[in-house]
């Protein structure tokens, strides 16, 4: 079999424990049999960001910006205790941080559905994507704890310095309290906006959007108008011409109507919304191991990656020599749908085939009663569940894909 020749590289992120076991099983067992793999590879593992004191990930992410398409392994984000374990210099920044600042992103996360394993809510058909922003708001908040009586007042100094722009009274307050600041830019939520219409445009699936605009007359309200104007302007034509549908409605109706819908749309999410529902939806779909998860930012770039970590507890296990049964689909898909999207970048058709067919085989592997550990436990199909090893769940999409690609 000839292997499918790629033009443009991928940039890949390896990363740390667990992950990076899979990683090189995935590439070695399905891809690189295929496909003659192309790729910038930066070394994401916390001994080496250690070693480049954390120049690899900005090189990584300026790489992704450079070629557009990424794909990334779950990596460490250093606590007090990896810093001892791995004795690093310093307690360095989360890369999905720094990506996401390099790329000014949206977060988007989708259920992989198999039959045999459904989700809590029985309406639920098709996967519902959640669309996260990824900046400001109370993740960048600033906080104070009142002590007792007094005045909060809220100042904006415009940049002139003659005058101050602004000034109201939050609160009078009697006693103890406490109180918060929270902001966003229009750059960043008009790029939100941009990344939201492209993607319902190329996934070709209806766009609701939710906040409480009725209550935050000023911050919400601003996020809805945004929306609103880029949508009328560039893409309401564009949405009518693939029959798909853009809607604003409130976050508390949003909730109700998700519930009761049959799924298959994006829902934008402000950020601490998207935090909130992205777990409770994952969660009632099944599990983070079959989710996929990318950041598309609005001038085209894209990065794939799994939505979980390194499965830390299965790696110390491992190291020890015991066999683990860690479920490697939500990482084969970062690469599949990385694959595919170069492909798509590319005119190179063979590799947007090639990820179908990976897609496929994992799909019916599953479907077939064969399975890693943590989905057994969820499995209701009519074969019993057969759990193997990770390698051997990669072994046997292979044969499938084998046949497939024969
Ligand atoms: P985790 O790695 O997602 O694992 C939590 C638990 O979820 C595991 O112990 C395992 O449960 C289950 N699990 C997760 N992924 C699985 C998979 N593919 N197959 C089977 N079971 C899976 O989260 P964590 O333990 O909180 O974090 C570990 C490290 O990952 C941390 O250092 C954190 O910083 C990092 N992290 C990275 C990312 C990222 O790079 N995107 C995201 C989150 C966390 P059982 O043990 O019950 O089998
Ligand atoms: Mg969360």
């Amino acid at each position: 079999m000839e292997k499918i020749k790629m033009t443009t590289p991928l940039v890949e992120m390896d990363g740390d424990e667990m992950t990076r076991i899979l990683w090189k099983q995935i590439k070695d067992e399905v891809i690189l049999p295929f496909v003659d793999l192309k790729t910038e590879y930066y070394d994401l593992g916390l001994v080496h960001r250690e070693e480049t004191k954390d120049q690899v990930t900005v090189d990584a992410a300026n790489a992704n910006k450079k070629y557009g398409v990424a794909v990334k392994c779950a990596t460490i984000t250093p606590n007090a205790q990896r810093v001892q374990e791995y004795n690093l210099s310093q307690m360095w920044k989360s890369p999905n941080g720094t990506i996401r600042a390099t790329l000014d992103g949206t977060v988007f996360r989708a259920p992989i559905m198999v039959k045999g394993i459904s989700p809590v809510v029985r309406t639920w058909k098709q996967p519902i994507t959640i669309a996260r922003h990824a900046y400001g708001d109370v993740y960048r908040a600033t906080e104070y704890r009142v002590p007792g009586p007094g005045k909060a007042e809220l100042v904006f100094t415009s940049d002139d310095h003659r005058r101050t722009a602004h000034w109201q009274t939050v609160h009078r307050f009697e006693g103890p309290g406490v109180l918060q600041a929270q902001f966003n830019t229009d750059k960043s939520i008009t790029s939100f906006a941009h990344s939201c219409f492209q993607y319902a445009l190329s996934t070709k699936q209806d766009l609701w959007f939710s906040t409480k605009d009725t209550i935050s007359k000023q911050y919400d309200h601003t996020f809805k108008d945004i929306f609103q104007e880029i949508y009328e302007a560039e893409y309401k034509e564009k949405f009518e011409a693939l029959g798909i549908e853009y809607f604003y409605t409130l976050i508390d109706d949003a909730v109700a109507r998700v519930i009761r819908s049959k799924g298959g749309f994006i829902w934008a999410c402000k950020n601490y919304d998207g935090d909130v529902m992205s777990d409770m939806v994952s969660t009632a779909f099944g599990s983070l191991a079959m989710m996929t998860s990318v950041l598309v930012s609005p001038d085209g770039n894209y990065e794939y990656e799994a939505a979980h970590g390194t499965v830390t507890r299965h790696y110390y296990k491992y190291l020890k020599g015991e066999e683990t049964s860690t479920n490697p689909v939500a990482t084969l898909f970062a690469w599949s749908g990385a694959l595919r999207k170069r492909g798509e970048l590319d005119g190179i058709e063979a590799l947007g085939r090639f990820a179908d067919v990976l897609e496929k085989a994992t799909i019916d592997t599953i479907e077939s009663g064969v399975m890693t550990g943590d989905l057994c436990a969820m499995w209701e199909g009519e074969t019993p569940a057969r759990k193997v090893t990770s390698l051997a769940f990669l072994r046997e999409i292979r044969s499938r894909m084998e046949q497939e690609l024969a």
